[in-house]
């Protein structure tokens, strides 16, 4: 359940790398970040230094990976890619630094789940290009600069606020990605279907554009599961085929799936609306608080089901109305 529409389950690597975008001009969307970092690349690259340091932040799916690879190919440098969760020690972060070409782009993935003690090492890496390391113990020890490549760290994560502010401040280009209006889902899905050799109408891609939560992972997803459907019946993907396909994924016309549809009614039928803690929430839906902070509510919030007030999570008039309820004390309104 919730998978279909689950922006962090990966699904057809092969062809997620066929499909995703290679340089800026291949990347929908997300124009203001684009003409920024655009103007950052270039001015970089004429004065032959490496890019300033990125973090990327928002929902998973919205093309950070993706936007953090088209920065090296754009700066003509090499690529790096790791992950917070997957650097456990000092020495493993600082094996990669000392690898890095000049002027590389080192890519971290939920940056935020770096230990603190790899997190330390970062700091002179970012700000000097420099390790400290510590050699020898106990009182013979001593610490040694070893100098780094000038290199650029693009950080991603979901929330800025996830991270330390000393870690935080040290990027000087914090950029927020944006859901995506279905226009621009629309132009993802008809390049995707171009790329897949599947035959598709305008009206089939705004269908499936509309019901992908602003978000060009979902929107590839439900690309080829539609895509089976009318290949099953050696149909087009129009815009008839994709609702019946969407349906039966039970995915609605507003893009709500069966996860964002249970929170919904936990927080209007169980909790009367509330407010309601997000942990009291989560615990109702047997989901970790950080997914339901980072996945569900920020696109339930956004479309105005939800609004987060200091005294918890209130349902908003909506929320009723989706559910086909009618809103407490409505009437004397
Ligand atoms: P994130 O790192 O934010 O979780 P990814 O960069 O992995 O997201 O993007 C998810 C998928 O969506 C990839 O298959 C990528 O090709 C596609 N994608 C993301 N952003 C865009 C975009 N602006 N234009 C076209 N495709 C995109």
């Amino acid at each position: 359940e919730g998978e279909l529409s689950d922006p962090n389950a990966q699904g057809g690597d092969a062809l997620d790398r066929a499909l995703r975008p290679q340089a800026f001009d291949d990347y929908i969307g997300q124009r203001k970040a684009k003409a920024n970092l655009r103007v950052y690349v270039e001015a970089a690259r004429k004065r032959e230094e490496a890019l300033d340091h990125v973090l990327l932040f928002g929902p998973p799916g919205l093309g950070k990976t993706t936007l953090a690879q088209i920065l090296a190919k754009e700066m003509g440098v090499g690529f790096r890619a790791t992950s917070g969760p997957v650097i456990a020690k000092a020495g493993d972060l600082a094996a990669i630094l000392t690898n890095l070409e000049p002027n590389d782009v080192l890519f971290i993935d939920e940056i935020h789940r770096l230990p603190p003690v790899v997190e330390e090492i970062l700091y002179p890496a970012m700000e000097d290009y420099a390790l400290d390391i510590v050699i020898g113990e106990g009182p013979s020890a001593r610490s040694v600069r070893l100098d780094l490549s000038p290199f650029t760290l693009v950080g991603a994560t979901t929330r800025a606020g996830l991270l330390a502010t000393p870690l935080r401040d040290r990027f000087g280009i914090p950029m927020r990605l944006e859901f995506y209006e279905p226009e621009e889902l629309g132009q993802i899905v008809m390049a995707a279907a171009r790329k897949l050799k599947a035959p598709i109408t305008e009206d089939g891609a705004v269908e499936i554009a509309g019901r992908a939560r602003g978000t060009p992972r979902i929107a590839l997803r439900l690309l080829r599961r539609v895509r089976d459907f009318a290949d099953a019946d050696g149909s087009m993907i129009t815009q008839a085929a994709a609702a019946s396909a969407l349906k039966r994924l039970e995915i609605d016309a507003d893009g709500l799936d069966a996860l964002d549809r249970r929170y919904l009614h936990a927080l209007v039928k169980t909790y009367a609306g509330g407010p309601v803690g997000v942990e009291t929430l989560a615990a109702a839906l047997s989901e970790a608080r950080d997914a339901v902070e980072d996945v569900i509510e920020p696109y339930l919030m956004q479309k105005g089901y939800v609004a987060r007030t200091p005294r918890g999570r209130v349902a908003a008039p909506l929320a009723y109305e989706r559910l086909g309820l009618p809103r407490p004390g409505g009437d004397q309104q």
